[in-house]
Parts: C-alpha cells; sequence; structure tokens
C-alpha cells in the first residue's frame, strides 16, 4: 500500500517514513502543503497522514482542496493542536482521523490499519489465493503453514496482486500502486519482482498463482497450474 506523509519538520517526517516502511507500507513524504497536494492529486495513495501546519498551504486547504478534486483516499490528520474545535473541524472536513501530536507510532499505525480497512470493500486481516495466505498485520505470507518472508517492495507487489486477484493487472497498474510516482515506467523492474516473488510462493511441484498475460501484465488466481519446469507460463 501507498502512503503519502505531508509533513514539513523533517525528524517527525523521517520518524513516520522509517516506522511506516518498517510496517511495509510504499511511503512518499512531501514537506509543505503545495507539493503534498500536487502529489495527492496526480498519484494513487491508499492513505494521507496530513500535518496541520503546513507551510505554502496549510492541511485543511490540503485537505478541502483533495476532497474538492472528489479524491475520497483515507486521510488522518496530524497536529500539535488538539481541542475540540480543531479536531472537529477536520473531521467536518473529510478527515477520516485525527491525531494529536506528540503521538506514538504504534497508535499512528493502528489508526492507519483501521482507516484502510474502513475503505476496503472486505474487512480481513488477511487474504488468501489458492495455498498461499498473506497476513496483513504480520507482513508475513504462508504457503502450507510454511511462514514465507518478504521485503517491503515484494510484500507490497505480493498484496496488490491478491486484492486484486483473478483481475489481469496492467504493468502500469502495477508500478502506480506499488512504485514510488518518479519511477521509470520503461523499467523492467516489475518482472524482476514478480520473478523473486515467484520463487518465493511457487515451489516446483506447487500450483503457480501467478500467471503472466503476454502484453499486458499479471494476474493472480487459486490456481494456473504446476511448474513443468521449462519456465514462465504465457497466456494470450
Ligand atoms: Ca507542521
Amino acid at each position: 500500500m501507498r502512503i503519502l506523509v505531508i509533513e514539513d519538520e523533517r525528524k517527525v517526517a523521517s520518524f513516520i517514513q522509517r516506522g511506516l516502511e518498517e510496517e511495509r507500507y510504499i511511503v512518499e513524504t512531501a514537506a509543505d502543503g503545495e507539493l503534498g497536494l500536487d502529489l495527492a492529486l496526480n498519484n494513487h495513495f491508499d492513505a494521507i497522514v496530513l500535518d496541520v501546519m503546513l507551510p505554502k498551504l496549510d492541511g485543511y486547504a490540503v485537505l478541502q482542496a483533495i476532497r474538492g478534486a472528489g479524491k475520497v483516499t483515507p486521510v488522518i490528520m496530524l497536529t500539535a493542536r488538539s481541542t475540540t474545535e480543531d479536531r472537529v473541524q477536520g473531521l467536518d472536513m473529510g478527515a477520516d482521523d485525527y491525531l494529536a501530536k506528540p503521538f506514538h507510532f504504534e497508535e499512528l499505525a493502528a489508526r492507519l490499519r483501521s482507516i484502510l480497512r474502513r475503505s476496503s470493500t472486505e474487512k480481513t486481516t488477511r487474504l488468501t489465493c489458492g495455498e498461499l495466505s498473506l497476513d496483513l498485520v504480520t507482513h508475513f505470507a504462508y504457503r502450507n503453514e510454511k511462514e514465507i518472508e518478504l521485503t517491503t517492495k515484494e510484500y507490497a507487489l505480493l498484496e496488490y496482486l491478491m486484492r486484486n486477484k483473478d483481475r489481469i493487472l496492467s504493468r502500469a497498474m502495477i508500478m502506480q500502486h506499488v512504485w514510488k510516482h518518479n519511477f521509470d515506467p520503461e523499467s523492467n523492474i516489475i518482472d524482476v519482482y514478480i520473478k523473486r516473488l515467484r520463487q518465493k510462493i511457487e515451489k516446483p511441484g506447487q500450483q503457480q498463482l501467478i500467471q503472466s498475460v503476454r502484453g499486458v501484465g499479471y494476474r493472480m488466481r487459486d490456481a494456473v497450474g504446476i511448474d513443468d519446469g521449462t519456465g514462465d507460463e504465457d497466456v494470450e
């Protein structure tokens, strides 16, 4: 999942970024309201952490512009002030949650999981595909009870594929949901990561779960077929 953090205090921004990356999110940061708004309007994010006191454009103005553009991305607002009036203003303007500084990272992480669950159609903490399951809290994948450890990027890629099981996902869609916005769209990085992921989740003799769709991208299915050792299969 991709998270945008709009926060001008560098120490706070990097504290949040590090923590979220450990939780396997793909994180982008913006140090002022204008840049944050531009990123929010022109890219896909699964959630936004938005500070209220920001240079150029404050958090309320950023939120108003995001909602005004019809974007429903969940937003958690951060503020040093925590009067009832501030909280009400943020919530009335379309914020999904509110957190007063200083806060414990664990609380931000839990609230983020909560708003992501609310915005997702399924309220689950575990995704499954055939014999494979993915725990959205511990970030481990399991196949036949065996634990599979994933890097941040592998996790983000697998989660996106599993949330969209049975759907053909183009490389452009995968790029937009799993990589940072300034990534070179011409690179073959997605194919490289799909290959690594397959080595972890599809062992010889097991059902393959990730299907290559020639000229388009990939699709995750409960059962694609058994690997016959000839390498990746292609589907027209
Ligand atoms: Ca600030």
